[in-house]
């Protein structure tokens, strides 16, 4: 989305008329980096520090009502939010698992385990993942292992990725993993039937939406976090104002 949609998208969004209404779903955020820059970047899927830190001051007052508590993946809870990053950048560690450690708010990590491998140091490293598996309230999960669009693959490439990503991550952080994010929100019958079979028991798309009651644990909807999204911005989001979106996205 380029700065000129963002603010078309920002009027319409302004302009509904929604109130907040925590109790009756779920709201799960996908971030992606977070930047040590002050100012956001051109690039919509970086946010900055600063805004990170407006985000996880709105979402620890939210924490402390009821309906509204930051809760894990897994939680069977029927509403409130949950905080999700994908890739395995290294600022999640650096940055992100920092400011939202210190509100004791729970986050799961969707990593790809070739990102950690390439040696790239915008990606966390072998050692740095186990030292995020290991800060209180994480949870790592798989974004499958070469960041490839599952849904285009054969049943055995599917397999061997996703199989691949669960035990290197399982070896190395020595923990169970068993939640999963479709790389590019990427998948088909044949990728949900096949990380069923692996063990996942829930993943995040990337489809906009609402986590409510009748939605399936493998087919879970996010709401995509952007460069451009102040505090305003997570307010209207989690208040249901960019719902719209849900058709085009
Ligand atoms: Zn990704």
């Amino acid at each position: 989305m380029n700065q000129v949609k963002y603010r078309l998208a920002k009027l319409v969004a302004s302009a509904q008329r929604t109130k907040p209404n925590y109790q009756i779903h779920r709201r799960v955020l996908m971030y992606h980096s977070i930047s040590n820059h002050k100012q956001s970047g051109k690039d919509t899927y970086t946010l900055s520090q600063q805004y990170f830190a407006q985000h996880v001051e709105l979402l620890h007052q939210l924490h402390k009502t009821e309906n509204s508590k930051i809760v894990k993946l897994d939680s069977v809870d029927s509403s409130g939010i949950t905080i999700t990053f994908d890739d395995g950048y290294r600022d999640t560690l650096t940055i992100a698992a920092q400011i939202l450690s210190e509100k004791s708010l729970p986050f799961t990590v969707f990593v790809s385990s070739a990102n950690i491998t390439s040696g790239d140091s915008k990606f966390l490293s072998r050692q740095e993942l186990i030292e995020l598996s290991k800060t209180s309230g994480v949870t790592i999960g798989s974004h499958g292992h070469a960041h490839t669009h599952l849904g285009e693959l054969s049943p055995s490439e599917v397999f061997s990725d996703l199989q691949h990503s669960k035990d290197w991550l399982e070896q190395v952080i020595q923990l169970p993993v068993t939640t999963l994010s479709y790389p590019h929100g990427s998948y088909n019958s044949e990728v949900l039937r096949i990380a069923a079979e692996i063990g996942f028991e829930y993943a995040a798309t990337s489809k906009w939406g609402v986590y409510e009651f009748g939605t399936q644990k493998l087919e879970i909807p996010r709401i995509d976090i952007w460069s451009n999204d102040d505090r305003r911005g997570l307010e209207q989001k989690l208040s249901g104002k960019w719902d719209w979106l849900k058709r085009f996205i």
